[in-house]
């Protein structure tokens, strides 16, 4: 691992409109994970820095809460063609940070710019309900109303689309933002930063506290944040959603996953191997909704585990910014530990290691964080490999007799984010999605994650608190509901009343 302090980057805060580095304080490292080596420096806040960044967000609120919706649509409207304009820098700022392929880091800045998109629509999505005549002269309506200053915390393997899942719709509803991106690929908020400036966001109300641990306690214990997002692992998120509803915030905390696919005798195998080599492999496993556990039912078993042997051995690995890589490395070092150390226990267990790439070196970049595909067969409930999640390119094979077998698996397991099945029959995919326990279900699709203009969250330890994010359930999220009743002094009766108000 090279370090060549010259030219590491300065990765700083972003409050009140512009950079902030501040005093000298701790830092930590980041790496380009293909070649091994630190390109920066990321400064790490304190309470000291969450406090200058909500005392800017907060005088801020109160300006950008009495905009006009309207208003603040069109800052989202000309946001969305800057992200355009951009698409490819912020990929190229997502690859040299985290690893992953540049036409997935491109894919993923559209699947957030698609959030911008649905954001530019708040004054509809803010329209309230109305009654007249609830009672003789009364009429009643409810308005949603920001909540105030509104922070995110978010992890490290979707730098861009996820922190884009929350602070569209927050910044639409009238709140102002504060942002924490993992500390492991930091930079891409800051060119989003930037970005929401040149829209013409006034300052203040995006903020960006680079950070880790210190700047999330700093977040929960603040007591002018109304409100708290987070993304990242069930430990976590548990973690999030206790202390800061202890401390009276609203939170809503999507932790981690083990997304099963369910492959039926009847489905069309090309497709399924095809599915499953995609979303256990892309983005080297390093999605919350990648599948990592291939269910296969009865006679299915021998031939799907045939078939996807090879394709696993072929995975083409290398630097995610060289257009023949199919796959890209880990994230960091000891990332590349911890999932290394899962397929060492893996065979401890019992498990039979059909495809090993603990040994993978890419030419060239030997210094890389690069681990080979994994495939293991007869994994069960009961092996680490199988009950937690490892986040890396590891798939496993579970085989069940029957359909029955499989839905009863999937819904044991503790974690409820995505599932597939695989199938070409009606009814059994019907049934499936009605009995499956878990938030997003695809049918012959691999990797469900919603729309915009619907909302993602996993049920069980995926989840904690009520609402998924984004779509309707994020305007729900950042806005408070008040329900108003008027009459006007015309109709007024007479007289004090004493008893339950009804209808009259
Ligand atoms: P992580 O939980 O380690 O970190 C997430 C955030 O929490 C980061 O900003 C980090 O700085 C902060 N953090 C880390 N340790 C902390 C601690 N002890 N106290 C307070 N804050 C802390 O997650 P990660 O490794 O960055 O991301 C991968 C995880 O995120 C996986 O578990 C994955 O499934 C999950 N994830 C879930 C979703 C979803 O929608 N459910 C989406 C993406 C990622």
């Amino acid at each position: 691992m090279g370090r060549s302090e010259a030219n590491l980057s300065d990765i700083t805060h972003w409050i009140g409109g512009g950079r902030v580095g501040g005093a000298a304080g701790r830092t930590s490292e980041v790496f380009n994970p293909a070649t091994g080596e630190v390109t920066g420096l990321v400064r790490l806040g304190d309470a000291s820095t969450v406090d200058a960044a909500v005392q800017a967000a907060k005088t801020a609120f109160p300006a950008w809460a009495e905009t006009p919706a309207l208003r603040r649509a069109r800052v989202m409207f000309r946001f969305k063609e800057l992200l355009e304009k951009n698409h490819d820098a912020l990929a190229r700022l997502i690859t040299r940070e985290h690893g992953k392929v540049f036409d997935d880091a491109k894919g993923e800045v559209v699947r957030g710019l698609e959030v911008v998109e649905f954001a530019t629509g708040i004054p509809h999505l803010l329209k309230g309900e109305y009654s007249e005549q609830i009672s003789t002269g009364i009429d009643q309506f409810s308005l949603r109303q920001p909540l105030g200053v509104c922070a995110g915390i978010t992890p490290f393997n979707f730098p861009c689309m996820v922190p884009m899942w929350m602070f569209p719709i927050a910044i639409a509803c009238g709140n102002s933002f504060v942002l924490k991106p993992s500390e492991r690929d930091p930079s891409p908020s800051l060119l989003i930063a930037e970005l929401l400036k040149q829209a013409g966001l006034p300052d203040g109300v995006f903020n960006v506290v680079q950070g880790d641990k210190a700047a999330v306690d700093a977040i929960l214990a603040h007591p002018d944040i109304a409100a708290v997002s987070f993304v990242g692992s069930t430990p976590i998120a548990e973690y999030i959603h206790n202390e800061g509803g202890r401390r009276g915030k609203r939170v809503q905390a999507l932790g981690g996953a083990k997304n099963h696919m369910v492959v039926m005798p009847d489905a069309d195998l090309d497709q399924a191997v095809d599915a499953l080599i995609g979303s256990a492999y892309g983005s080297a496993g390093e999605r919350c909704m990648a599948i990592s556990v291939a269910v296969a039912v009865g006679r299915i078993a021998d031939e799907l585990v045939e078939r996807l042997a090879p394709r696993v051995r072929q995975l083409k690995i290398g630097d995610g910014l060289d257009e023949a890589s199919e796959m890209g490395p880990l994230v960091t070092a000891a990332h590349w530990t911890k999932v290394k150390g899962y397929v060492d226990h893996g065979e401890l267990e019992g498990a039979r290691l059909l495809v090993d790439g603990r040994g993978l070196k890419v030419p060239g970049r030997e210094s890389g964080f690069f681990l080979g595909g994994c495939l293991f067969d007869h994994v069960q409930p009961g092996m680490r490999i199988y009950d937690e999640e490892i986040f890396g390119p590891v798939l496993s094979v579970v085989r069940v007799p029957d359909f029955a077998a499989a839905v009863d698996l999937v819904n044991r397991h503790e974690y409820g984010n995505g599932v597939a099945l695989f199938t070409a029959d009606g009814n059994t995919a019907r049934e499936f999605v009605r009995r499956i326990r878990v938030g997003m279900v695809g049918v012959n699709v691999p990797i469900p994650v919603p729309m915009a203009f619907y909302s993602f969250g996993g049920w069980k330890r995926s989840l904690f608190g009520d609402t998924h994010a984004y779509g309707a359930e994020g305007v729900r999220f950042y806005t408070r509901y008040k329900a108003v009743m008027q009459r006007w002094p015309g109709s007024i009766a007479k007289g004090a009343e004493f008893v339950m108000p009804t209808a009259k």
